[in-house]
Parts: structure tokens; C-alpha cells; sequence
């Protein structure tokens, strides 16, 4: 029996709510809050009747602390579930501690503007001594660790599919596989296909950013940044087939390294069909991913904030997107002196969400975990004073609410392995 407070009423929102009100054994009552009150009012009603969790809606600007707390402080939740956007992280960090309730969030925290004096200067002082330029990082939040402690209250950072389940399943590898891990590659591949020449899965802000940044992977203690794009492999993906796929910095790289002992390598690699690629140069070449804002018919217009308002809103992929995802990580190291490989992954049908929730995969494999990381805490499952990622916590029951929730996993022993070469 628990009450939670879910800012945002996006893509991943929609799923973990639906997920939520599935689950109202634990989730007797939710509210869902967001900028726009409107989508909370209608994902409401359409739930409404079918679920046994009490549903409240409310507006609130997660930008804005203060609101946070009084927020928090009229609905007295066990714990509020971030799945705004990153740039809301921090303040909803600060909320939370203001008003002593816990924290979950499934993606660590970027600035909305990155020419941000203030911000630039710290981030610039990071790429010199961390080696790698990502905009995004877990400082910010690593940095509140301190102050959950001393609230007694805690922080769950990046309970989504990757990071999230990825991160669960290198604890899982570890905790029964393996004495050590010496390399992960993560594997991130989307078979799906939604007809159109070009659209963004999930938020095109974020997933824009992402993708055309700088690659990067951790090796022997330390980052190793590449050129976007710069490394390129192919991979044949159990119930999808066989995929190009690229290495790309993620964020779960920085807290395996830090969480899984005695790696040496840690990889992370996405698939893009060559539409997507050339869309992509393209858009960026003529300026249209800039985040920093210009000047047009007398207004100030963000060119990425434009873009995305042009771009198929990812929520309306889901009846039209058929395949599957494959999700997942391949593990060596050294079990009892001797040498093994394991692959670890989950296949989703975006067909079978859309059935379920109306929504596609993506948001999906997001908002699934996004509800088991919810109730591992206000279960008590998981919950210690302090700021945590979701590897730092026994993997077992995780991985079987994985299984009951609609993310069942496979453990493949001795798995093709990844070969990678310059694209180009
Ligand atoms: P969407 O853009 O679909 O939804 C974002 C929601 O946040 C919208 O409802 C939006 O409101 C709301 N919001 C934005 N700003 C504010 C604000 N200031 N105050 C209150 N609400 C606000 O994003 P997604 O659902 O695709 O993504 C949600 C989160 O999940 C992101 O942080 C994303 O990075 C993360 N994610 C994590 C993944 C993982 O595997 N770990 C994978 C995919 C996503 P409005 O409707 O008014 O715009």
C-alpha cells in the first residue's frame, strides 16, 4: 500500500502509470503531475474504472522547487517518480529533500541550456579531468549523496531500460556468473520499423543529443572519447536479426565503472538504419540540433525545440511501429579460474505493447522498469539512506518483477561476440 507522485505525463510516464494501476496492490493511490494537466486529465479518465489505484492529477513546473514541495506537501506521497525530462532532475532532487520524501529518476541529469555560463565552466573543468564531453553526467546527482543520507531518504537514479535494466542485469552477472567481469558491451537495438523517413523514438531532444555527441567507452580505468559514429559494427540480434550498430557514450557506462568491480572494458552500442543516419547529418549540418537559442521574426526560437515540434511525436509511433526491440548486455570474465561469456537479454514486440498500453516499445522497456524501480522502493525492497544506481541493489527481485511485468530475459551462454571497426 503506497502512495506515488509521478512528475511528467510523457511517453515512458504513460506506460509506468498504466504499469502503476496494474500493480494497485502496491500502488493503492497515484498522482500524476505534469506541465500540460490536460494529458494527466485524459490518461486519468482512460484509466479510470479499470484500475483499483485511486488516481489524483495536479499541474505543477518540476522546474520550479518550490512548487515541487508544495506539491509533495498537499499529497503526501511515499515517493515521487521523475520521468520529466532531465533537465528537472536537480530540482526535483531539491523538492524531494525539502519535503522528506524518496526519489526515483530513469535518466541522469543534462541543462536545458548548455550555454550556460555557470553550468560551462564546471562542465568544461569535467571533460578536462573525466575525459569525455557528454553534456550529460552523474556529478550533479552524485553530489546529493550526502544530504539523502542525512535525511534518511533515498535516491534511485536510473531505473529505465538503459540505463536501468542493463545495469540490474550486470549485478545479476555478477551475483551468479561470474567472480569477475572483465567487459560489458551493452546492446541496444531497435528492429522496429514505423514507416516514416524520419522520426525519434523517445524525446527527440534528448535522443537527438545523444546521438550525435561524441562516442566514448571506459577502458582500463579511464574514458576513451571517439568522433560521432566513429566506430561502427554489425551483430545478429536473437529474434531480429542482423543489425549495424554503433558505439555511442551512455550514461550507465559511468556508474558500471564505478559499481561493477575489476572491469576492464565497458562498451555501449545502438542500431541506426542509414535513413536515420543521413536525416540526422543532415539536420545537423544546417544547425537544426543547436540547443542555443537565435533570433527569428522577432522571437527567440531554440532550433532543436522547432525541430521537435515538426517531428511525429513519438507518443503517435505506437500503432504504426512493427519488430521488435533486443535489449541487452554480453558479459566476459572469469567464474571458478576459468574464462566465460554471457549474454543477458530481453526482446520486445512493439505490436504486443501497443496492444497492452498503446504505446510502442521503446517507451515500454522504459516504463516498465521505471514501475518496478518505484515499488522496489516503496516496497522497501530496495531503500537505504543516500543516492543510488539501481546496480547497487541485490538484482534478484528486480529481475523477477522483470519477468512478471511484461520483460521477461533470456541468459544465452557462449554468444556471438562483438567485432568493431572504424566506420566510413
Ligand atoms: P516526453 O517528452 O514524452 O515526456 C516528458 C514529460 O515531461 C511531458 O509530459 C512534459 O510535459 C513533462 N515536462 C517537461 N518539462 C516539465 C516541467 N518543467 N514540469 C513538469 N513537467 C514537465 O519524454 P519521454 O516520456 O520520452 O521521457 C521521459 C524521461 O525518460 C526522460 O527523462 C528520458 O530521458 C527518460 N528515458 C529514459 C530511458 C532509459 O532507458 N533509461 C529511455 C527513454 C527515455 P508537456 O506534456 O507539457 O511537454
Amino acid at each position: 500500500m503506497s502512495r506515488l507522485l509521478v512528475i511528467g505525463c510523457g511517453g515512458v510516464a504513460s506506460v509506468a502509470i498504466q504499469k502503476c494501476c496494474q500493480n494497485s496492490e502496491v500502488f493503492t493511490d497515484i498522482c500524476i503531475a505534469s506541465r500540460t494537466k490536460e494529458k494527466c486529465d485524459a490518461l486519468k479518465e482512460k484509466l479510470e474504472g479499470k484500475t483499483s489505484t485511486k488516481i489524483e492529477t495536479a499541474k505543477v513546473d518540476a522546474d520550479n522547487v518550490d512548487e515541487v514541495v508544495e506539491l509533495i506537501k498537499s499529497y503526501h506521497p511515499d515517493a515521487v517518480l521523475n520521468v520529466a525530462l532531465p533537465y528537472q532532475d536537480l530540482t526535483i532532487m531539491d523538492a524531494c529533500l525539502k519535503a522528506g520524501v524518496h526519489y526515483i529518476d530513469t535518466a541522469n541529469f543534462e541543462p536545458e541550456n548548455t550555454d550556460d555560463p555557470q553550468w560551462r565552466e564546471i562542465y568544461e573543468k569535467r571533460c578536462k579531468d573525466l575525459g569525455f564531453t557528454a553534456y550529460f553526467d552523474y556529478s550533479w546527482q552524485w553530489d546529493y549523496k550526502e544530504r539523502f543520507e542525512q535525511a534518511g531518504l533515498t535516491a534511485l537514479l536510473g531505473t529505465g531500460f538503459d540505463p536501468g535494466v542493463t545495469s540490474v542485469f550486470s549485478a545479476y552477472a555478477l551475483k551468479h556468473y561470474f567472480d569477475e567481469i572483465h567487459t560489458i558491451d551493452i546492446l541496444d537495438c531497435n528492429g522496429g520499423d514505423h514507416g516514416y523517413p524520419f522520426a525519434t523514438n523517445f524525446n527527440p531532444e534528448i535522443n537527438l543529443r545523444e546521438v550525435s555527441a561524441n562516442g566514448s567507452y571506459w577502458e582500463n580505468g579511464h574514458w576513451v572519447e571517439t568522433e560521432p559514429m566513429e566506430y561502427k559494427s554489425k551483430y545478429n540480434f536473437p529474434e531480429v536479426g542482423e543489425k549495424d550498430m554503433y558505439l555511442l557514450h551512455h550514461e550507465e557506462i559511468e556508474s558500471l565503472a564505478k559499481n561493477i568491480p575489476g572491469v576492464k572494458r565497458i562498451r555501449f552500442f545502438m542500431t541506426f538504419g542509414q535513413s536515420y543516419l543521413t536525416h540526422m547529418k543532415c539536420l545537423e549540418n544546417v544547425g537544426m540540433l543547436s540547443t542555443s537559442p537565435i533570433e527569428f521574426n522577432g522571437q527567440e526560437i531554440v532550433p532543436i525545440q522547432f525541430l521537435k515540434a515538426l517531428l511525429p511525436d513519438p507518443a503517435s509511433l505506437g500503432p504504426r511501429t512493427v519488430g521488435k526491440t533486443n535489449i541487452g548486455c554480453i558479459f566476459t570474465g572469469v567464474k571458478d579460474g576459468k574464462e566465460k561469456t554471457i549474454y543477458i537479454y530481453n526482446v520486445c514486440d512493439h505490436q504486443e505493447c501497443y496492444k497492452e498500453v498503446e504505446s510502442q516499445a521503446i517507451s515500454y522497456t522504459t516504463g516498465v522498469p521505471a514501475m518496478i524501480g518505484s515499488m522496489m522502493l516503496v516496497t522497501g525492497q530496495w531503500r537505504k539512506p543516500g543516492v543510488f544506481n539501481v546496480e547497487e541493489f541485490d538484482p534478484d527481485p528486480y529481475m523477477e518483477a522483470l519477468n512478471k511485468w511484461g520483460l521477461p530475459w533470456v541468459v544465452c551462454e557462449n554468444p556471438e561476440t562483438v567485432t568493431v571497426w572504424k566506420a566510413e
